[in-house]
C-alpha cells in the first residue's frame, strides 16, 4: 500500500491509502523528489471542473526517481532521476501521429495524471509510455526547476505558439500567474516588443517586468478592451495570450486584437457553458481574428528542450518559486496555499528529497 494526498469527492480533499500502482511493459514506477500542486488542481477539485472523481490522488507537476520499469522500456532503468510533462500521451496513437498527441484517445486525454488515473502526490506514480514520456533530470537542473518543466514552463510557452509569437509583436498577456509569466518570458524569447501584462498581484508584476513585460493593466481598472485600445493609440494587439480570467475575458480580448490578430489560449475554464465573440469586434464576421487553444503538448523531446534553456541560462524559473516547503507531508499545505492565492504567492513547490 501507498500513501497519497487524494480528491476524495468534489470540494473535499484528504491523504488516503492505495494500492501501489501496477507496472506494464511500456511503464514506469516512480518516487516523487518534488511536487507542485497548480491552478488546474484547484479547478479540479473545488469547482467540479472535470466531473466528480473519488479517491483520486491528486497532482501532475512532479520530477522523481525510477524504481520499476516494464520489459519494453530502452532507455531508463531503476534509480535513474527524471523529469515528466503534466501531459503524458500515448506516442504510438493515431492522434499522435496527427500531430496532436496530447488528444492522444480523446479530447485532452493525453492529460492521465489526476484526471482518468492518480497523480503525482502519492508515494509512487506511474508513467505510461516511459520512453516518450520521461526525460533524464540534468545534473544542473535542481528538483524544483525540473517541476517547473512539467507543466508552467510547457504551458506558458505553448501560449507563445498558440499565438504565433513573431519579432516585433505587440503582445497582451492576460493573466500573469505562473502560467502566464512563463507566457510572457516566451514571448520575449520569440520577439515580441510591447508586452502588456494583465494581473494585479505586485509579486507577479515584478517577476512580469523580470520576464520582459513593459507594461502593466490591471482588470479591476475596468474593460480590458477600453485600456489596450488606450495603450495602442487605438490600434490593439498584434497578438494576445491568455492566461487567466474566465469565459467573460474572450469578449475585450478580441476586441482589443488589431485584424488579423491571434489568440493563444491556455487557461483551464472550469466554468461557464459559453464564450462570447463580439460580432463587431470579430469584424462582422471577417476579422480574421483567431483563436487557438490548447492543452499543451507533453513528451520527453520537448521537455528536454525546454530543459535546456535552464541548463544554459535562458531562462530562471526560480522566480516563479515563492514558497518552498520541505517534506511529503507538506503537501496538503502547499495546495491549500494554491487554493487560497495569498498574493504574495507565485507557486509553491515541496520538496520531499534531493
Ligand atoms: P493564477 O491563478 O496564478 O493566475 C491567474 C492570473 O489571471 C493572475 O494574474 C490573475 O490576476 C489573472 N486574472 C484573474 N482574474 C482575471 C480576470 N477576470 N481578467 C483577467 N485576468 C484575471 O493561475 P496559473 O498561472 O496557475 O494558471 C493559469 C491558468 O492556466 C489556470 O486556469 C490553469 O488551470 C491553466 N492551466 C492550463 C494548462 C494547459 O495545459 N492548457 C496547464 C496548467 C494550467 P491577479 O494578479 O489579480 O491574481
Ligand atoms: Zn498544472
Amino acid at each position: 500500500m501507498m500513501k497519497g494526498y487524494a480528491m476524495l469527492s468534489t470540494g473535499k480533499t484528504g491523504w488516503i491509502q492505495k494500492e501501489k500502482p501496477v507496472c506494464g511493459p511500456k511503464d514506469a514506477i516512480v518516487r516523487p523528489l518534488a511536487v507542485s500542486p497548480c491552478t488546474s488542481d484547484v479547478h479540479t477539485v473545488w469547482e467540479g471542473a472535470l466531473g466528480d472523481r473519488h479517491n483520486m490522488i491528486l497532482g501532475h507537476e512532479g520530477c522523481g526517481v525510477v524504481v520499476e520499469v516494464g520489459a519494453a522500456v530502452k532507455d531508463f532503468k531503476p534509480g535513474d532521476r527524471i523529469m515528466v510533462a503534466a501531459i503524458t500521451p500515448d506516442w504510438d496513437s493515431i492522434e499522435a501521429q496527427e500531430g496532436y498527441a496530447m488528444h492522444s484517445g480523446g479530447m485532452l486525454a493525453g492529460w492521465k495524471f489526476s484526471n482518468f488515473k492518480d497523480g503525482v502526490f502519492g508515494e509512487y506514480f506511474h508513467v505510461n509510455d516511459a520512453d516518450g514520456n520521461l526525460a533524464h533530470l540534468p545534473d544542473n537542473v535542481t528538483v524544483e526547476e525540473a517541476c517547473m518543466l512539467s507543466d508552467m514552463v510547457p504551458t506558458g510557452f505553448h501560449g507563445a505558439e498558440l499565438a504565433d509569437i513573431q519579432f516585433g509583436d505587440t503582445v497582451l498577456v492576460v493573466g500573469i500567474g505562473p502560467v502566464g509569466l512563463m507566457s510572457v518570458a516566451a514571448a520575449n524569447m520569440r520577439g515580441a516588443s510591447r508586452i502588456i501584462a494583465v494581473g494585479t498581484r505586485q509579486v507577479c508584476i515584478d517577476a512580469a517586468k523580470g520576464y520582459g513585460a513593459t507594461d502593466f493593466i490591471s482588470y479591476k481598472d475596468g474593460p480590458l478592451d477600453e485600456q489596450v485600445l488606450k495603450l495602442t493609440n487605438g490600434k490593439g494587439v498584434d497578438k494576445a495570450i491568455v492566461a487567466g480570467g474566465g469565459v467573460e475575458t474572450f469578449e475585450p480580448v478580441i476586441n482589443a486584437l488589431k485584424p488579423g490578430g491571434k489568440i493563444g489560449n491556455v487557461n483551464y475554464l472550469g466554468g461557464g457553458d459559453y464564450i462570447n465573440i463580439p460580432r463587431v469586434g470579430w469584424g462582422v464576421g471577417m476579422g480574421h481574428k483567431q483563436i487557438n487553444g490548447g492543452l499543451m503538448p507533453g513528451g520527453r523531446a520537448r521537455i528536454e528542450r525546454l530543459a535546456r534553456l535552464i541548463q544554459y541560462g535562458k531562462l530562471d524559473v526560480n522566480p516563479l518559486l515563492t514558497h518552498k516547503f520541505e517534506g511529503f507531508d507538506h503537501i496538503e499545505e502547499a495546495l491549500f496555499l494554491m487554493k487560497d492565492k495569498p498574493r504574495d504567492l507565485i507557486k509553491p513547490v515541496v520538496v520531499i528529497e534531493r
